[in-house]
């Protein structure tokens, strides 16, 4: 056998800080993490290549198992529907559709996923702000759950429901201030101005269209679970004004999604564990308000609408960890360390947001210090960590980055290097490829080149 050559740097000195934040006395720098999900690590790396995406079934199946006990015990009427857009991988929905999640989906691309996974169109829940008339047509004729994001929609839909000779059920999507978010008065109709009800008035003199439904999503990473008790009140307020005014029959109300993950926003000082509230505290707060909010209906003889959620993030992100392997290690011209990894920005877009948990798949030996950690792309930006404690590395090290289930595998891009395997955790930790690695195959698959350009260099005579 022959030994490996050692890697050697040149030594630094760094400032040993006192105190009760003292990275270097109580750090999480000599952590490491050889698993996940009881499956060891280094040897999928060896047989999937580096970098790699690991799902577990399992910890999905138990995420959303855990959301509908903390609603099913408190509320008698509720359903839970995966947001596409959030990972959109046909093992990771199917997993979720399993235990009974509807489809929450915003386009047309993501419908047909939807329908080709074999959802059921009347699980499925339409969203956003770009549904042209041909989707509208198949959704409506389909009789998904249509949810009305504008003015032109409304009159767009009551034409394909004119044309096709049908009354169309529908939702409209709501945006209002509950004081604890920055209001997204993009989408949506707005309470306040009197435009949602100016909508609900529109829909309600239509003879092609009903209103059965109100919608809103407050946002994303939502910590305060406060601003769901005041988004729940006003949505019922507002279910009761347009039931008396238009005399509609609202069945659902959907509080779409934004509950935290157990993942660190950058500039958050608290560990996401003291910041991030449990999906019982979601729950608690979310059902109080609507079973207060609603308690006159059963006496009106009407009943409590069915609560809907569409949460993404909480759901996925920590079901997914991404392995990657150090390339190169590297001192900056003013001393500070840095490596080079495998894995950027190009498949762990969320690096730009979060501080994910990084560790090592095997102990490192040595003195932790302040490390710049760079993705792999020849681009200025590609920056995995600005600054974490880490021992020594040595080429080849794998370090394991998480939670990176939400909105990687769908916001990362084909840009200079090809996407790696994503492979998934089966509940008997059997193992398997769910999204196959790129190759210059696929990436050049749907690229066409003109006759004339085929060959990259013309022959000069001379
Ligand atoms: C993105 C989105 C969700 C999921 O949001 P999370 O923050 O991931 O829970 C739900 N509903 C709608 C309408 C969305 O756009």
């Amino acid at each position: 056998m022959t030994e490996q050559k050692k890697s050697w740097q040149k030594p630094s000195f760094t400032p040993h800080r006192l105190g009760t934040l003292n990275k270097f006395g109580h750090s999480t720098a000599n952590q490491y993490c050889a698993q996940f999900e009881g499956v060891q690590l280094a040897p999928l790396l060896e047989q999937y290549g580096s970098p790699l995406f690991v799902l577990s079934e399992q910890r999905l199946r138990n995420n959303v198992r855990k959301l509908l006990r903390a609603f099913e015990t408190r509320y008698s009427n509720v359903v839970y529907s995966w947001s596409y857009k959030t990972n959109y991988l046909a093992a990771v929905c199917n997993t979720l559709h399993q235990e009974g999640a509807w489809a929450e989906v915003v386009s047309a691309f993501e419908y047909e996923k939807a329908r080709s996974n074999g959802v059921p169109a009347n699980k499925i829940l339409f969203n956003g702000p770009h549904k042209d008339r041909d989707i509208l047509t198949r959704a409506a004729t389909e009789g998904a759950r249509i949810h009305l994001d504008h003015f032109d929609e409304i009159d767009l839909l009551e034409d394909i429901a004119h044309q096709l000779g049908t009354v169309v059920d529908v939702t409209i999507r709501l945006n209002f201030d509950t004081g604890y978010t920055e209001p997204w008065t993009r989408f949506g109709f707005n309470i306040e101005s009197g435009q949602a009800m100016d909508a609900a008035r529109a829909i309600g003199d239509s003879t092609s269209l009903q209103l059965r439904g109100l919608h809103s999503h407050l946002g994303t990473f939502v910590i305060d679970p406060r601003a769901y008790g005041a988004q729940i009140n006003i949505m019922c307020a507002f279910m009761t004004q347009v039931e008396t005014q238009t005399g509609c029959l609202i069945e659902s109300i959907d509080i779409g999604g934004g509950f935290a993950s157990l993942n660190a926003l950058q500039g958050s000082y608290l560990p996401p564990e003291q910041v991030v509230p449990s999906m019982d505290q979601y729950a608690e707060i979310i059902c109080d308000a609507l079973h207060q909010a609603t308690h006159d209906r059963l006496a009106q003889g009407k009943e409590k609408p069915r609560l809907i959620m569409e949460s993404g993030r909480s759901i996925v992100d920590d079901a997914e960890v991404l392995v990657t392997s150090v390339v190169a290690n590297k001192r900056l011209p003013d001393g500070r360390r840095s490596i080079v990894i495998d894995a950027g920005v190009n498949v762990m877009f969320t690096g730009f947001w979060y501080n994910h948990k990084v560790v090592p798949i095997q102990p490192l030996e040595g003195i932790a210090e302040e490390t710049i950690i760079y993705g792999p792309l020849c681009m200025n930006i590609d920056v995995m960590r600005a600054s974490i404690m880490l021992p020594p590395t040595a080429i080849g090290d794998a370090l394991v980055f998480s939670p990176v289930g939400a909105y990687n595998n769908t916001q990362w891009m084909q840009f200079i290097e090809y996407r790696p395997n994503v492979v998934m955790i089966d509940c008997n930790k059997a193992v398997s490829i769910v999204r196959e690695a790129e190759d210059l195959a696929v990436v050049t698959a749907p690229e066409r080149v003109p006759e004339h350009l085929q060959q990259p260099f013309v022959d000069q005579q001379d």
